[in-house]
């Protein structure tokens, strides 16, 4: 098990930033995620790892090694790509053993070797297939017996599940991480989809142009978003305008109410913030002509979304901003479209960060 240190990396296209200084740091036998969106350099990040590109700056160190300066087949990484790698005119063994014969280990353990891959991918029945005789699922497993074959202290996967239908993408994450954990085998994981990342990693890295902006445990990452580019791009929030009254107690100002948020205790009083709330966070109660509660907000129900267990309700706040809120489905009766509510939050359900643009 090694770890991977990369250390202040940097790279220009063309005279455009790509990647901005990435430093980071992978525990011997971590599995990190690489989630951002398109054109963030995941990949660009992930190619240099790998050796199919040169950082302009920074270095890239594995283990005790620096492998900078190392071209690609010397790294001893191994990498599932898409979609489509596979050799078509070789069978699932003869993928697998691929790596292994251009190392030149000898036949009998090239065979040894092939064959408890396929075993831990759980294809040991189609070991004499060709990759047109399986599906796609099956296919991303051969690639990733391929990847382990080589015993490598790294495996890179560039959005290995991107090609495949919803149900496949979910039973085969599940199957990496099982099969991650089983080798022990340091992973860089590349994904672009925040629930995929949430669900397999040991920690994700956030990137925005070219930034690494959050590096945390996934629960980390969702409850205590630390950028609000995060903030936005993990789960579903709602942003409202708000300004910060009391920073000892945690007070904030929205909409010219005084509403509570722990998470503004520090902000200097005075301070445009952006206030995030997760629907499931939010809680509404029917205005029933009496006058409205203190450290609430004001709005008409707008829609309302059924989603099985909780139903998501729009509301309309009389400042124009809306609020999103999960309410148990067996509690929505009363709030119908155009009901009059209060909304209401508690102390610590709100995210306070800096208004940058302000
Ligand atoms: P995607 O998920 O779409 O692949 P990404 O986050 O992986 O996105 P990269 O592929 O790393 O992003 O690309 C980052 C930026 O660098 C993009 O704007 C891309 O157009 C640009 N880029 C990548 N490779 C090259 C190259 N070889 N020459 C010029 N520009 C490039």
């Amino acid at each position: 098990m090694s770890s991977l240190i990369i250390d202040k990396v940097a790279k220009q296209f063309a005279g455009r930033t790509v990647l901005n200084d990435i430093s980071l740091t992978l525990a011997p036998g971590e599995f990190l995620s690489l989630l951002g969106p398109s054109g963030c350099g995941k990949t660009t990040l992930l190619r240099i790892i790998a050796g199919f590109e040169r950082a302009d700056q920074g270095s890239v160190r594995l283990g005790d090694l620096d492998i900078g300066q190392l071209p690609a087949n010397r790294r001893n990484i191994g990498m599932v790509f898409q979609a489509y790698s596979l050799f078509p005119n070789m069978t699932a063994t003869e993928n697998v053993r691929f790596g292994l014969r251009v190392r030149k280990v000898n036949v009998t353990e090239q065979q040894r070797r092939a064959a408890e891959m396929l075993e831990l991918v759980g294809l040991a029945e189609h070991a004499g297939k060709y990759p047109h005789q399986l599906s796609g699922g099956q296919q991303q497993r051969v690639a990733l017996a391929r990847a382990l074959a080589i015993q490598p202290a790294l495996l890179l996967l560039d959005e290995p599940l991107s090609a495949l239908d919803a149900q496949v993408r979910v039973q085969l994450r599940e199957e990496i991480r099982r099969i991650q954990r089983e080798t022990g085998i340091t992973t860089v994981f590349v994904t672009h989809d925040q629930e995929e990342a949430l669900s397999i990693s040991d920690r994700v890295a956030v990137m925005y142009q070219g930034d690494l902006v959050q590096v945390g445990a996934p629960a980390e990452i969702y409850q205590d978003p630390a950028h609000d580019f995060v903030a936005r791009f993990i789960g579903v929030s709602s942003v409202l305008a708000g300004q910060v009254v009391d920073s000892e107690n945690g007070t904030i100002l929205v909409n010219r109410m005084r509403l509570p948020a722990s998470n503004a205790r520090g902000i200097g009083r005075d301070e445009n913030v952006q206030v995030y709330l997760r629907p499931e966070h939010v809680q509404l109660s029917v205005l029933n002509g009496t006058p409205q509660p203190e450290h609430t907000l004001v709005g008409t129900v707008q829609e309302r979304v059924f989603l099985g267990a909780t139903t998501r309700l729009t509301v309309q706040l009389d400042n124009g901003e809306r609020l999103l809120a999960d309410i148990p489905t067996g509690q929505i009766a009363e709030l119908d479209i155009g009901c009059r509510v209060h909304a209401g939050w508690d102390l610590d359900a709100a995210r306070v960060l800096v208004d940058r643009a302000s």
